[in-house]
């Protein structure tokens, strides 16, 4: 991508601060667009009327993505293969996750446009203090991250993720054993009976959220989850000036595939805890989903680069809660203490009942 190309979109269109013309980007701090240029507010407009789909793409939602597709470009990396969405106003010209320069990617459809956006909360100042408030709570934490946490880079990008409700109706089978205990002359015994269950029950699942971000894995993702979903907003493009946004790396069918098996998870979860029983000997369940609908949410996060000991990390941050996420290096030491200690309690609690 050359310079001179946005330039030319940016003299093009009236998105400009309204005062001197100059540049408009996202502020989280007034939730509201800043120019670069005069400090100059632009009120943006909250939807809370968030939709959701059912999975048949219609003629308004046709016309929704074709609009997002003008308004938006797909820009890829070379170096690490982020695909990124920008704003055709927006000035970034560096991958959010590896700080290589981007270009236009002629082979990636922009695709859907999201439905709804949590806001980022707070700037990189604020990131950045919250970073080193949210380390103090993480055990096996080398010192030096506690005094004075490494920090190349930190940055903000919104990551996609869809969303899924459905109804289920299961019928299900199994067998379940129950241990029984009983001391006879001083000797402790154990027996299982098993019994059989069967049944039919129906849930609803709503807002099962499943990442779709080429470099964030749902593992990482859940370590910053939860977000609250009552602070999203239908979508505007505004929300992402100065940001970046990932353009979403499964289709929807897949992420589709991985929410239906984590509410057949749920389900199964669901079932056995309505009874009491010590082992499963047996389980089977067959589900049906019907109204089935879904949801495309962009949420925010904050990348944390750093050098330690030589070797790179990227920690991530939840962008509304700050809640500091995991892949944190761990000190040898304190884990050994750790392990020390519990070997320590179990070897104490093994003596105590031997002489007792
Ligand atoms: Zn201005
Ligand atoms: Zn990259």
């Amino acid at each position: 991508m050359s310079d001179s190309q946005f330039e030319t979109v940016i003299g093009g269109t009236q998105d400009k601060c309204s005062s001197c013309g100059g540049h408009l980007y996202f502020s989280p701090e007034y939730q509201a667009l800043k120019c670069e240029s005069c400090g100059g507010l632009e009120k943006i407009e909250y939807n809370h009327d968030n939709k959701k789909h059912e999975f048949v793409i219609d003629e308004k939602l046709k016309q929704e993505h074709k609009q997002f597709a003008e308004e938006n470009k797909v820009f890829k990396c070379s170096s690490c293969g982020a695909n990124v969405v920008l704003n055709k106003l927006d000035v970034a010209t560096h991958c959010p996750y590896c700080d290589s320069s981007i270009t236009i990617a002629k082979d990636v459809e922009i695709g859907l446009r999201p439905d709804s956006i949590i806001p980022f909360k707070f700037g990189l100042e604020k990131a950045a203090q919250l970073y080193k408030e949210g380390l103090k709570k993480k055990r096996f934490l080398p010192n030096v991250f506690k005094k004075k946490p490494p920090m190349d880079e930190i940055k903000g990008i919104y990551v996609p993720c869809f969303s899924f409700d459905a109804n289920s109706h299961t019928v299900y089978r199994g067998r379940l054993g129950r241990n029984h205990t009983s001391t006879v002359n001083g000797r402790t015994t154990t027996h299982t009976t098993y019994f059989s269950i069967s049944g039919v029950r129906d849930f609803q699942h709503h807002d099962i959220l499943v990442e779709t971000s080429s470099h964030i894995d749902q593992k990482t993702f859940n370590g910053i989850k939860p977000y609250n979903l009552k602070e999203l907003v239908v979508y505007n493009d505004c929300f992402i000036r100065g940001y970046s946004l990932e353009h979403y790396d499964q289709a929807l069918e897949n992420c589709k595939k991985v929410a239906n098996s984590i509410m057949e998870q749920t389900i199964r979860s669901q079932i056995l805890s309505s009874y009491t029983y010590s082992v499963v000997e047996s389980y089977s369940q067959d589900v049906e989903f019907s109204q089935e609908k879904y949801s495309y949410y962009i949420v925010p996060t904050y990348s944390v680069k750093y050098k330690y000991k030589g070797k790179d990390y990227i920690t991530y941050m939840n962008g509304q809660t700050g809640k500091v996420g995991g892949g944190l290096p761990k000190s040898a030491i304190k884990i050994t203490l750790f392990v020390l200690m519990l070997i320590a309690i179990v070897v104490g609690l093994g003596l105590l009942f031997y002489y007792s």
